[in-house]
């Protein structure tokens, strides 16, 4: 096409690369969603029915982006991570962070029917995106860290809130329960969970827990051989979903690929 005069306005634009050599997270983060679990009937603390949709969405953004070696979600947040040798979209921040967050949005309201059923979708849900460069591994594991922390520490409180709140012989109101808690340390809470409520907070589900972890593995996969017709196992690459610690040592440990940086580039 023809350069017009107009074209020079291009010049304005700032475009910003994210740092060679280092590991991309792009979290993306559920815009008000305290609402939008109120407003379509999210069971409290936790809606496995809102979990999934948002662990499907994940899946999704993971097979179209190839370079992402693990995502991390709990509650209306998720984060990518982008090995350091990656050169998507030239490492252009804005075409990474627009087009994962647009593509999860997209999918998350797609495969919402086949998580609610017939309940309807009220209003379009939107989710915010950040980029964040991490040089070492040691920052990217303190990250996931952080992370997995802070889905523990909510959970562990939003289990003994709605606990409080739902109890069928004496219940508080939400801000009765806010002040009882205000007062506790995680052991009085567990205390409150185990005497007052016979919950063990250990034996709840580790997708509430420990969040739900997404990654490729190598695993044997049964098939139907296509020239014989019997069946043979071979080695596929899998995307697992897993809700373990990965905090400690041992998921890294038995997932070494995880942390492979990739080819450096100059
Ligand atoms: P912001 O727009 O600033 O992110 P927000 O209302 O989304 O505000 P968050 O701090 O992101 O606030 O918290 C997410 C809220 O969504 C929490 O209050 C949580 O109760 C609710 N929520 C998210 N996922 C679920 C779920 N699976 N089950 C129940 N509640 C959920
Ligand atoms: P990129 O991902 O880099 O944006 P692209 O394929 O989206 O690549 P664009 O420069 O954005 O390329 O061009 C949009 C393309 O979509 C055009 O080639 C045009 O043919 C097609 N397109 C967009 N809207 C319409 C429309 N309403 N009717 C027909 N074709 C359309
Ligand atoms: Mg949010
Ligand atoms: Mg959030």
């Amino acid at each position: 096409m023809a350069a017009t005069r107009f074209e020079y306005v291009r010049n304005f634009e700032q475009p910003t690369t994210l740092l060679r050599n280092t590991w991309i997270v792009v979290r993306l983060d559920g815009h008000g969603f305290h609402r939008f679990s109120k407003e379509h009937q999210f069971a409290k603390p936790n809606d496995v029915r809102a979990l999934h949709l948002m662990n499907a969405s994940a899946a999704a953004v993971m097979r179209e982006f190839d370079d992402i070696a693990l995502a991390y979600g709990q509650s209306d947040e998720f984060s990518f991570v982008f090995r350091p040798s990656t050169m998507v979209y030239s490492r252009r921040e804005a075409k990474i962070i627009t087009n994962l967050c647009s593509l999860f949005t997209a999918t998350f309201v797609m495969q919402w029917p086949q998580f609610f059923g017939s309940q309807p979708l009220s209003y379009a849900p939107s989710f915010d995106a950040r980029a964040v460069c991490y040089p070492t591994i040691a920052n990217l594991r303190d990250y996931m860290s952080w992370r997995q922390a802070d889905c523990h520490i909510n959970n562990l409180y939003n289990t003994a809130f709605w606990a409080l709140v739902l109890d069928s012989k004496d219940p508080k109101t939400e801000q009765q329960a806010e002040a009882i808690l205000r007062v506790t340390d995680s052991a009085a809470k567990n205390e409150i969970l185990f005497t007052q409520f016979g919950i063990n907070y250990n034996n709840i589900d580790p997708m509430f827990r420990k969040g739900s972890t997404l990654f490729w593995r190598k695993q044997d996969v049964e098939e139907v051989s296509a020239k014989t017709g019997q069946p043979v196992v071979r080695k596929r690459n899998v995307l697992a979903t897993e809700y373990v610690d990965v905090i400690g040592e041992s998921f890294w440990k038995e997932n070494p690929h995880l942390l492979s940086r990739g080819k450096q580039r100059e």
